[in-house]
């Protein structure tokens, strides 16, 4: 369990930076997450901390110890990949011996972690079987056992999840997280599904581009995106244009127009010009009846059940088509596509970023 460094790290391909300028610290024991589109240098930066590519520019640190130079074998990581990786015509038990072996613990001492890491993932009943033979998730749960068999300091994990089900890899990402938090080590996860993130991390930093966009939270990244990327990356969000006015510097008020109305709201920073305003589905209120103030006028355009929720996309009287979502209660009761309704945007829950959509101004 050790605490992992970026000082400034950066990996080109050719001229191209597939990992730009990452300065984080990922703590002792924490669970952390690169998460972002295909492309965008997650599988990159993981390597880097492997050892499987040397950084061009920056440090990278293992607690006090700069690693930049240490061979992969010798940085005591624990890995899994999306493939498996496992030997198919192994025993299960071998295959999680292996590592074991090639570091010369004794048979005993072997015989006594790998039941116990077995045990650890489930599979201690399947000791003497095959992977050849046995499912996509069985065999992932091998490459675990045989990851963190080797009692590494850091566990890498990439993409394990993607070749199972959907059902088997909610079962599965919580049986990892699980594990991490039993085992207490530190844990750099790379997906490119945002839901599988927000559910695993403590943690999680997103990346496009070869940058880092965000390190926050799940919580935090969902409810205060750092700009129109993550706001647009994580979950649902809509976006409409507005203009900033008349920034007040004693009270640092502005007044925000939006669909024709105007709002006085505190900035986080001073800001005049084009805006644009990110509101979560949820965070949209609909109304039957009109009510003086803030409630822009619209029409339902399309009605999804979601179970649990139902989502309106509803088109708002000279501006955009919204996603707003409510809660499915009666689902005899849903509006109907035509409807009127009065869309209360609940601008004070909006986040507000510059006309670029860089940083956050509200
Ligand atoms: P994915 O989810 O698709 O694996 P990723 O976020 O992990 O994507 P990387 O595989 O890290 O992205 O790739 C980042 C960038 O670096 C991409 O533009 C990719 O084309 C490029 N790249 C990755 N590996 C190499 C390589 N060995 N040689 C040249 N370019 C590479």
């Amino acid at each position: 369990m050790q605490k992992i460094v970026f000082d400034h790290v950066t990996k080109y391909f050719g001229s191209a930076k597939a990992v730009n300028d990452a300065h984080l610290t990922i703590q002792e024991g924490e669970f952390f997450t690169l998460l972002g589109p295909s492309g965008c240098g997650k599988t990159t930066l993981l390597r880097t901390i492997a050892g499987f590519y040397r950084q061009e520019e920056g440090d990278i640190y293992f607690g006090d110890r700069k690693i930049n130079d240490v061979p992969t074998h010798q940085r005591n990581i624990g890995m899994v990949f999306q493939n498996y990786a496992v030997f198919p015509h192994m025993t299960v038990f071998d295959n999680v011996a292996y590592g074991l072996k090639a570091r010369g613990i004794s048979k005993k001492e072997t015989e006594q972690r790998v039941m116990e890491a077995l045990e650890m993932v489930q599979l201690q009943h399947l000791r003497d079987r095959v992977p050849s033979d046995m499912s996509g998730g069985q065999q992932q749960r091998i490459a675990l056992a045989r990851a963190i068999v080797i009692r590494p300091g850091l566990l890498l994990m990439d993409e394990p999840l993607s070749n199972l089900d959907a059902k088997l890899r909610i079962k599965m990402r919580s049986d990892i997280r699980m594990l991490q938090k039993e085992l207490n080590i530190t844990t750099i996860y790379v997906t490119h599904d945002q839901e599988e993130a927000l559910a695993v991390s403590d943690r999680i930093a997103v990346m496009s581009e070869g940058r880092i966009q965000q390190i926050a939270s799940p919580e935090d990244i969902y409810a205060y995106p750092a700009n129109r990327f993550v706001a647009n990356f994580i979950g649902t969000s809509n976006f409409i244009d507005g203009e900033a006015a008349g920034y007040n510097d004693k009270d640092k008020n502005a007044s925000v127009r939006v669909l024709g109305a105007s709002f006085e709201l505190p900035l986080v920073k001073p800001h005049e010009g084009k805006a644009v305003l990110s509101l979560r589905p949820e965070r949209i209120r609909l109304e039957s009846a009109p009510r003086p103030g803030k409630l822009v006028e619209g029409v339902i355009e399309s009605v999804t059940f979601l179970g649990e929720k139902v989502s309106y996309l509803v088109r708002l009287q000279g501006g955009p088509v919204i996603d707003v979502q409510e809660h499915a209660v009666e689902p005899h009761h849903l509006r109907k596509v035509k409807q009127a309704v009065y869309v209360n945007l609940q601008l004070e829950k909006a986040t507000i970023f510059d006309g670029e959509g860089k940083e956050v101004v509200y």
